[in-house]
């Protein structure tokens, strides 16, 4: 049940009178003050203050904070609850031509949590450094900075007077940092999404210690294996063959090999992270419990492994599932196997999940001159080692992009300590506002979804 509530359209008389205000002073609803940088660094420390870290993410409060963004920007929005208790704000700057496809800016309202006694300033405070600059707080990477850049790019360029030809929209979703099943996953496949008619959505990247922004086009699938070998029970001090313990080992062993060869190449620099099969044991489970520990004089009769796979969609994935039977779990040891989770490298039209970085992709071309015009340096594309929203919509057929505007910065989401600094936060609003002028102004038509679909 879908709860939409247009909120702005409580009452009438200060909706005409709003609505007089605005007709008599079209670019006098953002002054000066609004777009200063002390006011700018204010808003992101309030919206980093409110604590939405799993579990029991406080989803309200930052949906009421983004409510309050929205309407100082009189941009329209709905709060819908795709599943009770966890709010997506939807934000929309009407476009001059309604018929032309929009563009979705998307980021996760919700953080993991932090550990407060190993932080040097408490993970919500939003404290800034005054020497450095640092604003620490958790999701200061991680996304709560995209997400008001997003908005603040949309101010100053209201405040130019800039309108935009293409509709703009805005989501900011919860529950990403779970799996992003009750935020983006029903959100992607509502009906409200498709009457949305997205072109190009831009989700989140990761720091860069360089001078270059990375960006991402792809992500790594991930794999959850759970292998279990089954053998005859025998005396611990026996020696035979086919016990379940040992087939087991013999599989780690192949698996261990595997892992080597795909880190070597990450190592040696031929492949980038997100470009090799990424495998790691998360479990083991064996063993007779006895009241001290284990039963010490007795194999056991089954044994199990669990790992976390990432494949990359440009993987040779026939190859894998054939390695995963023949090697790691193959019957002639007595060995089965299930997958907790295996998500496809492949989008709905069975083409490969990842978005075009080439000429078919104009918006990839956009977003590189936006960025180069506002003086912003850009990596190569890369795949995204791990997950994030992008993937519900790539699988869409749709083109995602994964773009956090921030150069210079250590890699820190999900580490002790997050921090930006105030001025790689305010540089990103201007690269924002660079790629949001130039997506809501590019006038070329796109190819719907329909067409994409016959080719
Ligand atoms: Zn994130």
């Amino acid at each position: 049940m879908i709860r939409s509530d247009y909120r702005r359209r409580g009452h009438h008389l200060l909706a005409l009178l709003a609505i007089a205000v605005i007709l008599l002073l079209p670019t006098a609803t953002v002054t000066v003050e609004d777009t200063d940088s002390s006011s700018i660094i204010s808003r992101f420390q309030e919206y980093l203050r409110i604590n939405t870290a799993h579990p029991g993410p406080n989803y309200n409060e930052a949906a009421d904070f983004i409510a309050s963004q929205a309407k100082s920007l009189s941009l329209d929005f709905q709060i819908l609850e795709f599943v009770k208790g966890k709010p997506l704000v939807l934000l929309k700057w009407a476009g001059k031509n309604p018929a032309l496809p929009s563009v979705l800016l998307n980021s996760h309202t919700d953080v993991v949590p932090a550990e407060p006694h190993k932080w040097d300033h408490p993970p919500f405070q939003a404290h800034i450094d005054p020497s450095s600059g640092h604003i620490y707080a958790r999701g200061s990477q991680d996304m709560k900075c995209v997400g008001l850049q997003y908005l603040e790019a949309i101010r100053k360029l209201q405040a130019s007077g800039f309108r935009p030809l293409r509709t703009v929209y805005l989501s900011f979703v919860p529950d990403e940092e779970i799996g992003g099943n009750d935020g983006v996953g029903k959100f992607a496949n509502s009906e409200i999404f498709k009457n949305m008619n997205v072109a190009i959505i831009l989700d989140e990247g990761l720091a860069s210690p360089a001078d270059n922004y990375r960006v991402f086009y792809a992500e790594r699938c991930p794999w959850w294996l759970v292998i279990k070998a089954t053998g005859a029970p025998g005396h611990g001090a026996k020696l035979y063959d086919n016990t379940a313990m040992e087939n087991l080992l013999k599989s780690i062993e192949s698996v261990r090999r595997f892992r080597a060869v795909q880190f070597d190449m990450v190592k040696a620099g031929l492949k980038a992270e997100g470009e090799v099969i990424s495998v790691n044991m998360v479990f083991l489970k064996a063993g007779t419990p006895s009241p001290t520990g284990f039963v010490m004089n007795l194999q056991p009769s089954e044994a199990q492994a669990g790992f976390d796979i990432r494949v990359p969609p440009t993987a040779d994935v026939a190859s894998l599932e054939r390695r995963i039977g023949e090697e790691w779990a193959p019957a002639t040891r007595n060995m089965t196997f299930e997958f907790k989770q295996r998500a496809s490298t492949y989008d709905k039209f069975g083409k490969p999940i990842l978005t075009a970085f080439d000429g078919s992709n104009p918006w990839w071309a956009l977003l590189e001159d936006a960025i180069k015009n506002a003086s912003g340096k850009l990596g190569k594309p890369e795949i995204f080692p791990a997950s994030t929203d992008a993937r519900y919509f790539r699988e869409l057929g749709l083109p995602a992009i994964g773009f956090s505007p921030m150069a210079n910065t250590p890699i820190l989401l999900h580490d002790h300590n997050e921090f930006l600094s105030k001025n790689e936060y305010l540089r990103g609003i201007d690269i924002y506002e660079s790629i949001i002028k130039a997506y809501a102004s590019y006038a070329e038509p796109v190819k719907d979804e329909a067409s994409r679909a016959e080719l």
